[in-house]
């Protein structure tokens, strides 16, 4: 049965057409598109941006990130998992949770003073739907708190949530931190699948 759904996966992988996309483009993996398409459409990016990208590997939105910030540009980014190196990209690995990456982070940045934060951070799955819920919302309520501490107040926040339960609150609790709070959903991401991303902007101050 297990060998059955694996090999159907991997020939709808093969078959995917940003799979085959990424790989003539050189990213390193699909999910580059899902930022592209949205940074088209609302301007995320610009030479000489600070750029925290959490949940950052295998690490093709960094690629397409540094591209666009250019020499000018800083960008950090933070995974679980180890990331190949880019050129001009500081890498930090560890659990984005733990006090040791947070410091990490805050002395890589000041403060009050990063452009974009970026998050595509997905835990591993159980399985257990209620369980992959309630980590992936533990890791946005922290993921939102390091956001509002290191924006400037003109600096955006990107990030994936999966809709279900948690959804409304992580939106409301959102809406209260920014002035404009939009949902968007990339071709790339897959019509089935229960992501989306969400970006808020103009930062309400406290
Ligand atoms: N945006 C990436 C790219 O373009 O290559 C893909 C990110 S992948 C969908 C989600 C990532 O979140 C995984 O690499 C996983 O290791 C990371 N992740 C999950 N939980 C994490 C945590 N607690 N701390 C840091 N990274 C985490």
């Amino acid at each position: 049965m297990k060998t059955v759904s694996r090999q159907g996966w991997v020939q709808r992988h093969i078959k995917d057409q940003y799979v085959q996309k990424a790989q003539q483009d050189g990213f390193r993996s699909r999910a580059a598109y899902k930022l592209m398409a949205i940074d088209e459409r609302d301007q995320l990016l610009r030479p000489g941006m600070r750029v925290l990208d959490l949940g950052a590997a295998p690490g093709s939105w960094s690629q397409y990130a540094i591209a666009k910030l250019g020499d000018s540009g800083k960008l950090l980014a933070v995974d679980l998992l180890p990331m190949d190196p880019l050129p001009g990209v500081e890498i930090i690995q560890g659990d984005f949770a733990e006090q040791t990456v947070l410091t990490g982070i805050l002395n890589f940045f000041q403060a009050g003073k990063v452009d974009l934060v970026l998050s595509d951070m997905a835990p591993n799955l159980s399985g257990i739907a209620t369980v992959d819920q309630a980590k992936s919302l533990y890791l946005l309520e922290l993921a939102l708190d390091c956001a509002t501490l290191l924006l400037a107040p003109d600096g955006k926040y990107l990030f994936k949530i999966f809709q279900g339960a948690g959804f409304e609150g992580m939106i409301k609790q959102l809406r209260s931190c920014f002035k404009r709070v939009v949902i968007r959903k990339p071709k790339a991401s897959r019509a089935k699948s229960k992501e989306v991303y969400v970006l808020a902007s103009g930062l309400i101050e406290k």
